[in-house]
């Protein structure tokens, strides 16, 4: 959930440091390195005044077999695009269809659907930004070439002054049904019991929610309190996108909070964001990176590379900062990445306010790869969380 950077939702670590603690200089420090290459991108202008700091990177060697090899799945899914290709011609006459198949068939980038799996719309100005209503958000989405986006709500106190309550959120993408898919959260904290939660979340279903997200509260991930929430979408079907870092959604370095959680909940798909996932691009992760973007090439593939080779119920969302690092701080590795995970990996922007600028566009220009492994990046994966 987005705080108070003009820019990022993950600079948040910044405005809401540890109090008196040293970390969270450093931690502010880092981050502005990192947002200046970001904000180059983007054009906006730098409003962070604190100096950079050292590269947190390690001195171990790094060898060319610690990079994963590509997967190679275009067979399986071509014969995919295929069959949804045909699923969708079913009035077609039978001596057409191969000939409107080949027609229809992406021949660029281009012609790939954009689903952004990660925007807000936010009721109210909050730290100087003006609000974001669903109608502005759909005339981005138009200027940018996004078919559709998940819409995420904040209901915890914790996103103070930066609200989007899960009733206002469902009322204000309702006219937008063809291009706005609507998440909902609940606070554990603020319902009386399961029986109360469920109520609740079957009153957001009911009104269109589709998912639970952004889950984003000042609790370890695998905090007694949240189980019964994750229960209640493992019943439902919802996928959880959340976001962690050092305050919100806590883990230690190596994730196993979350492994916990995945282990423990094989049917409910989980969508990660921020700083606490996408620092483990890397595997030397130290405490303070949980809560920062890590800068540098990397020296070897991090336990974001395992947990989503172990886990089909983990995907990683690409959206703001975090996810934009993780790719770009080393691009033989974003590259390597791309190619081994794409199955597992969704697009998103985090557009919060409006002139939010986006570099993630330009992630299809950076990097090289299949069309079909760009398909699942940019809709298929979010489509299929969507049960
Ligand atoms: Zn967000």
């Amino acid at each position: 959930m987005p705080r108070s950077s003009p820019s990022s939702d993950d600079s948040a670590s910044c405005d809401s440091k540890p109090a008196g603690s040293d970390a969270g200089d450093s931690l502010c420090a880092d981050l502005a390195t990192t947002r200046r290459r970001y904000l180059a991108l983007t054009g906006v202008g730098l409003s962070a005044t604190t100096a950079g700091c050292a590269s947190t990177s390690s001195d171990r060697p790094t060898t060319e077999s610690e990079i994963p090899e590509p997967t190679d799945e275009t067979s399986d899914d071509l014969e995919t695009i295929e069959d949804e290709t045909e699923s969708d011609e079913d009035d077609a006459e039978t001596d057409e269809d191969d000939t409107e198949t080949d027609e229809d068939e992406p021949e660029s980038i281009d012609d790939l659907p954009l689903f952004d799996a990660h925007t807000h719309v936010i009721p109210t100005e909050a730290r100087g930004r003006d609000p974001l209503f669903a109608e502005q958000l759909v005339e981005w989405m138009d200027t940018n070439s996004v078919d559709r986006a998940v819409v995420l709500a904040f209901d915890a106190p914790e996103a103070y002054p930066v609200q989007a309550p899960s009733g206002w959120v469902l009322d204000e993408v309702d006219p937008y049904p063809d291009r706005l898919v609507p998440f909902c959260t609940i606070d554990p904290r603020a319902v009386d019991g399961t029986d109360a939660a469920a109520g609740r979340l079957e009153h957001y279903i009911d009104r269109g929610a589709r998912g639970f997200g952004e889950l984003k509260i000042e609790m370890d991930i695998d905090d007694d309190r949240l189980e019964p929430l994750y229960e209640l979408c493992a019943t439902y079907e919802l996928p959880i996108l959340f976001h962690t870092d050092r305050q919100m959604m806590r883990d230690e370095v190596g994730l196993p909070r979350l492994e916990n959680v995945l282990a423990s909940y094989p049917e409910v798909d989980f969508v990660a964001h921020a700083h606490g996932w996408w620092s483990h691009m890397a595997a030397d992760v130290e405490p303070l990176d949980l809560g920062r973007i890590p800068e540098g090439p990397i020296e070897a593939p991090g336990r974001v590379w395992e947990l989503l080779a172990e886990y089909d119920n983990i995907y990683g969302d690409i959206s703001t900062l975090g996810g934009w690092n993780a790719l770009t701080r080393d691009e033989a590795y974003g590259q390597a990445f791309l190619e081994s995970h794409h199955d597992q990996l969704v697009f998103g922007t985090d557009y919060l306010f409006p002139g939010h600028q986006i570099p993630h566009f330009a992630l299809f220009e950076q990097f090289d790869l299949e069309l079909d492994a760009w398909a699942n990046i940019r809709h298929r994966n979010t489509e299929n969380l969507l049960r």
